[in-house]
């Protein structure tokens, strides 16, 4: 199916052009839209002009809507002077998943959205929930927040589903999109710089709902207590609600789902695969086969009946606890760039821990809480030695779940997650 020019005789401005804002910029053009982008960093402006896009400041006088890259604030902590200048002409401020519904609308095709956020789970609740889906004989697309920038999507027709994760920072600045099913898992603090403060965030997030109808569904998670708050708002309608929890029982699992976080993460991607038309036998056959996601609590190998786990996403203690207590005897390789607090919060997980090794630059403020604690640990300094050293201990898995950024080390989550999987398999013996 083709997009055809749903946007001729539309201008839009595409600020930040990271890999999203690049994408959102070639594809409102090819959708017959004016477009003309900018970007504070030099590189970024030569690559859409290499592209074919043209860079200049937008002339808000004539400009339809302002496509703002997520990163970008248009509020708190200060607005980007860019988005100030079109708020002050009146100019709306739309994240890219905002354009993709309309030029889905344009071509006249009734395909549903499905939109999926809450602090944490919303990429494998995104994926499982896409992988569902395909079994059920869905046709479906999943992006935006998670891999494909929205407007990268394909063309569904009217019985496709857009499967889209979405950050606080996109939800606020949707005007028209409506998710026929809609997901909130949780919320903890985070972003805050971005929100003001926990209602703010809060706020934000609650934007998944809205425009739902009596035909729609609102799922929401009741294990928090802001979370719990939202429901109760919900509950009056006027979209179905149905209250989700790790508490609940689900009927399948599958390899690549362990832990309470998870079971979370399954009840709200039944229930939305419910409503999207999918029947009981192919959520099952999906929960089972759902392959995972790369970097969460992901099994790159097994050795000697170990498995080798890589958990490299989790990057704050909080994420952390989810997969230390899936486990009992852990070989822990943590480490990095502590977050406030460091790994603290941990300690009830500390008796799971049959040997920590810790890397990275703030292993030894690591190495001192663990010690206060007479938890088994020695500070191997980088990934390479903690891979090798683990190699040669008894526990039930090897668990790279760092609780800090990467940045010292690394480019970020994922390289220090794929460098893990590339060690573990390349070690010697047979992977069994
Ligand atoms: P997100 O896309 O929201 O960052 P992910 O699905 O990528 O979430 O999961 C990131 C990490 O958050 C996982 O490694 C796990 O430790 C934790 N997590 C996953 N699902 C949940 C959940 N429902 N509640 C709390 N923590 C979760």
């Amino acid at each position: 199916m083709s997009w055809g020019t749903p946007f001729s005789g539309q201008r839009f401005a595409v600020v930040g052009l990271g890999r999203a804002g690049l994408a959102s910029a070639v594809a409102l053009a090819a959708m017959g839209a004016d477009v003309v982008a900018w970007d504070d960093k030099d590189a970024a402006r030569d690559a859409a002009v290499a592209a074919g896009i043209a860079v200049a400041q937008p002339d808000w006088t004539v400009t339809n809507a302002l496509a703002l890259s997520p990163g970008i604030p248009h509020r708190l902590p200060r607005p980007h002077p860019m988005a100030e200048a079109a708020i002050a002409h009146g100019v709306p401020v739309w994240t890219d998943a905002e354009l993709l519904f309309r030029a889905v609308r344009a071509t006249g095709s009734e395909a549903r959205f499905a939109g999926i956020t809450g602090t944490n789970g919303k990429s494998t609740t995104t994926a499982l929930l896409a992988h569902i889906l395909t079994q059920a004989g869905i046709p479906n697309e999943a992006g935006a927040n998670l891999g494909t920038p929205a407007l990268a999507l394909p063309l569904l027709g009217d019985n496709g589903v857009y499967v889209l994760e979405m950050s606080s920072y996109m939800l606020e600045r949707l005007a028209s999109l409506r998710f026929a099913a809609a997901a909130m898992l949780n919320l903890s603090a985070d972003h805050l710089d971005r929100h003001g403060d926990m209602g703010g965030y809060a706020a934000a997030k609650a934007h998944v709902f809205d425009r739902q109808t009596g035909a729609d569904l609102a799922v929401v998670g009741i294990d928090d207590a802001w979370s719990q708050a939202m429901a109760q708002r919900l509950a009056s309608g006027p979209a179905k609600l149905v209250r989700i929890s790790q508490h609940d029982t689900p009927t399948a699992r599958g390899r690549a789902l362990p832990g309470a976080h998870n079971a979370q993460n399954i009840a709200a991607a039944t229930a939305l695969a419910r409503a999207l038309g999918a029947d009981d036998a192919a959520i099952n056959r999906g929960i089972e086969s759902f392959p995972g996601l790369p970097h969460r609590q992901e099994i790159v190998t097994v050795r000697n009946g170990i498995p080798w786990i890589n958990d490299s996403k989790a990057t704050n203690a909080d994420s952390t606890a989810w997969a230390l207590a899936c486990h009992d005897r852990i070989i822990w390789i943590a480490g990095g760039t502590a977050k406030e607090g460091g790994i603290e919060s941990l300690a009830p997980y500390f008796p799971r821990i049959a040997h920590a090794l810790l890397i990275g630059r703030d292993a030894p403020m690591l190495a001192a809480t663990l010690a206060g604690q007479d938890v088994p640990h020695s500070v191997a300094g980088t990934l390479e030695n903690a891979v090798t050293t683990a190699r040669g201990m008894t526990g039930d898995c090897v668990l790279l779940s760092p609780a800090c950024a990467s940045w010292d080390q690394f480019t970020g989550f994922d390289q220090r997650g794929d460098r893990f999987r590339a060690l573990a398999q390349a070690l010697p013996g047979e992977a069994v």
